[in-house]
This record gives structure tokens, C-alpha cells and sequence, in this order.
């Protein structure tokens, strides 16, 4: 089933209905003061499109990891002020998730108005994706939409099991992951050029496993590149290695080579002596790294070697730094690619969680085409594994 034929919040005749929105406003707070409101910004698009076309709009979201239950320091209070401020429009805010309070403001929302419930992890039965929860969030509305694309991998009452009760479709958030994810996996532009790098193979084995059948040509870089320097017996001196995993690794670049698939590990690495930012450092071929150093960027050679290849790239789906990133001096790698990728014309896609970061710390954000907003659920949609959240909104007729 393709997920690029699901319903969008467009597809929905929301005038007048009561329309319950599972947003992501899982913002960073400090005590009971916000300290980034982008979440909340990113969600504007699909509430501002509902109170436009006159739908009751009904809020719901997880924030942090309460505890067994309700607990005041994870209240949504903040949340709501300060939606209604970016919104310029009252945000009524429920007492509980799908109480009695919830209830009783839900059904008396005029058109336009919009009502936020509290924590749906105040619940206990939301990550048990609890049946009868599920029902009582399909109380509250006649429609519902996920715009929670960081929560889609998850099979909760509030992401997925409220589907099974209401008729649904996806919010904008989740429309640019799919329309960016799902058609550079599904019918991309080619050459398709797949970048991993971050700590560890194992993390990513999944990913490479379902992108050898979909890539190009596949760059690895980052921790994970030792593994595979180990498979081809180079040495890799005190650098990470998943020894767990070389034999993985071997058949991985097996595959690609059955595959046709240009699969490029770095041709020069740089080390350093410790795992530390000032380290002392110094530049080898990867086949002759010396015992007592360790590997903490990809070397000149191989950023010119990657570079070549992100050039003539038609997709680009990156995830993960190609060295320890967060350190100047073994920056120059992941630098390099985010240049590349910037420079190629290429559609390209970063994958969340540490690569996205170093992205937006570089100052290339606005340079990519879609720096996915999930970590943990980016990289199971690029395992090519079916996200209950999304699975659940849906198909258009
Ligand atoms: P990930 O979360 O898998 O994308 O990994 C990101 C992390 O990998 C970053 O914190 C980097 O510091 C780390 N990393 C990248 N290259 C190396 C390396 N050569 N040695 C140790 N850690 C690395």
C-alpha cells in the first residue's frame, strides 16, 4: 500500500465538524516555561487551515514522559497560552484529556473556536493503544487528523488506535514527510544517493538494508564506517567498531555489489589520539590506520570522493554526521557534505535527530529540501517499516 494515496486534511469536508487534531507539541520546557515554541509553529499550518474552512477544532498532544497518570508538571497549560498567542485567538483549554471537561467544551465549540485537552499521556491506556481509550477520543469529534509525524512510528490510542473510530486523514505536517520520505523511497529522482554516517552500524543496518534496494549509490561515513573497514581487514585502531557486526557489514557491501549498487566507504580518514576536541590529530589512507589511534572524520580525500558523488545526484536522503561533528577540528567532513548536498540542485532530505541538528548548526537548514522533523520515526520509515500512525489515516477513494 502506498502511503503517498493517503487522505490529506484537504480531502476532508471539515465545515462545521468537530475535528480532533493529534498535534505535536512535545516542546522543550524549562519548569513550566517553554523554551522553543517550534513545534507549535509547525503546527500552525493545519490549525489555521481548519479554523479557516470553520471546523471546531480540538487539540491533543503528548509532553514529556509522565509518570502513571496525571501530573501537573507535564500540564499543557503553557502550551495553550502560548498557542493562543502565535493563533491571536482564544485556545480553550480542557482540564482533563477526555473528561468530562473535555466533553462538556468539545460540545460546545462554536466554528472556528479552538479547544486543547490535556496531555493524552495523562491517560494511561495512550501508549497501551487501549481500545476504549481510543473510543473516548473518537467521542470528542466527528473527524480526526494526525499532524504528528515524530509520534507516527508509534502505536498509541491518540496516533493510531482513535483512527479505527473516526474517518481520518493526515494534517501538513505529515503530508511534506510523506511527499518528501515516500516518494524518494517509492519513485525518486535519479540517481538516487543515500549518505548514512552517526555512531553505529547497528542503529542503521535496517536502513541500509532497505536502501541498498531502492539506492544509487550508497555513501557511508561517520562511526559506522569502522565496521566496514574491519570487513574489508583494514585496521581501524581504538576507532568504534561493531565487531558484532562485521559480518553484517561484509554482506551488506556483498549485496551492494550483486546489486549494481555504488557502495563508497571514505578513502582517507582522520584520527585522533583520544576521543577528545583538542585532540592531536593527523590524516591517513583508511588501510593504514595505526593501532592507538581512532577514527573521528572522514579526510579530504574522501569528502572530494563523496562530493563527486553527491553532485550528480537527482535524490539525496542523508542521515547521520560523517565524523564527530559537534568538535571543530573533526567537523570538516560532515561540513563538506552539507556542501555538496547544498551545491547538487538535488532533491535532498536529512533525517532528524543528530544529522538535522548539525545541519541547522552548519547553516545549511534552508539549503535542503525537507530536514524530516522525526528522529526515531524518520528512520523506520527509511527501514521501509509500515508507521502504525500513518498506516492508520485513510487511503483517499
Ligand atoms: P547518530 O545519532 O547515529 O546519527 O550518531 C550521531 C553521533 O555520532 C554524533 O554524536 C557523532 O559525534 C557520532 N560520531 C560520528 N562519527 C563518529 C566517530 N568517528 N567516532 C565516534 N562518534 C562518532
Amino acid at each position: 500500500m502506498s502511503v503517498l494515496n493517503k487522505k490529506s486534511v484537504e480531502d476532508l469536508n471539515v465545515s462545521g465538524k468537530k475535528v480532533l487534531v493529534r498535534c505535536d507539541f512535545n516542546v522543550k520546557m524549562e519548569g513550566s516555561k517553554i523554551t522553543s515554541d517550534k513545534r507549535i509553529v509547525a503546527s500552525l499550518p493545519t490549525i489555521k487551515y481548519l479554523i479557516d474552512n470553520k471546523a471546531k477544532v480540538i487539540l491533543c498532544s503528548h509532553l514529556g514522559r509522565p509518570k502513571g497518570g496525571v501530573d501537573p508538571e507535564f500540564s499543557m497549560v503553557p502550551v495553550a497560552k502560548r498557542l493562543s498567542e502565535l493563533l491571536g485567538q482564544e485556545v480553550y483549554m480542557a482540564k482533563d484529556v477526555v473528561g468530562e471537561s473535555a466533553n462538556s467544551l468539545a460540545a460546545s465549540l462554536k466554528d472556528g473556536e479552538v479547544l486543547l485537552v490535556e496531555n493524552v499521556r495523562f491517560e494511561i491506556g495512550e501508549t497501551k493503544n487501549d481500545a476504549e481509550l481510543s473510543k473516548k477520543f473518537a467521542a470528542l469529534a466527528e473527524l480526526f487528523v494526525n499532524d504528528a509525524f515524530g509520534s507516527a512510528h508509534r502505536a498509541h490510542s491518540s496516533t493510531a488506535g482513535v483512527a479505527d473510530y473516526l474517518p481520518s486523514a493526515m494534517g501538513y505536517l505529515i503530508k511534506k514527510e510523506i511527499e518528501f520520505m515516500g516518494a524518494a523511497l517509492e519513485n525518486p529522482k535519479r540517481p538516487l544517493v543515500a549518505i548514512l554516517g552517526g555512531a553505529k552500524v547497528s542503529d542503521k543496518i535496517g536502513v541500509i538494508e532497505n536502501l541498498l534496494d531502492k539506492c544509487d549509490t550508497l555513501i557511508i561515513g561517520g562511526g559506522m564506517a569502522y565496521t566496514f573497514f574491519a570487513a574489508k581487514g583494514y585496521g581501524y585502531g581504538t576507532s568504534i567498531c561493531e565487531t558484532d557486526k562485521i559480518e553484517t557489514a561484509e554482506a551488506m557491501m556483498e549485496k551492494a555489489k550483486e546489486k549494481g549498487v555504488n557502495f563508497l566507504i571514505p578513502a582517507d580518514t582522520k584520527l585522533g589520539k583520544e576521543y577528545a576536541p583538542n585532540t592531536e590529530s593527523m590524516t591517513v589512507n583508511s588501510n593504514e590506520i595505526p593501532d592507538g589511534w581512532m577514527g573521528l572524520d572522514i579526510g579530504p580525500k574522501a569528502q572530494q570522493m563523496f562530493s563527486d558523488a553527491i553532485k550528480g545526484a537527482g535524490t539525496i536522503i542523508w542521515n547521520g554526521p560523517m565524523g564527530v561533528s559537534e568538535w571543530e577540528n573533526f567537523a570538516a567532513g560532515t561540513i563538506a557534505v552539507a556542501k555538496a548536498v547544498a551545491e547538487s540542485g538535488a532533491i535532498s532530505i536529512v533525517g532528524g535527530g543528530d544529522s538535522a541538528a548539525a545541519i541547522k548548526k552548519l547553516g545549511f537548514e534552508d539549503k535542503m529540501s525537507h530536514i524530516s522533523t522525526g528522529g526515531g520515526a524518520s528512520l523506520e520509515f527509511l527501514e521501509g517499516k509500515e508507521l502504525p500512525g500513518i498506516a492508520a489515516i485513510n487511503d483517499k477513494e
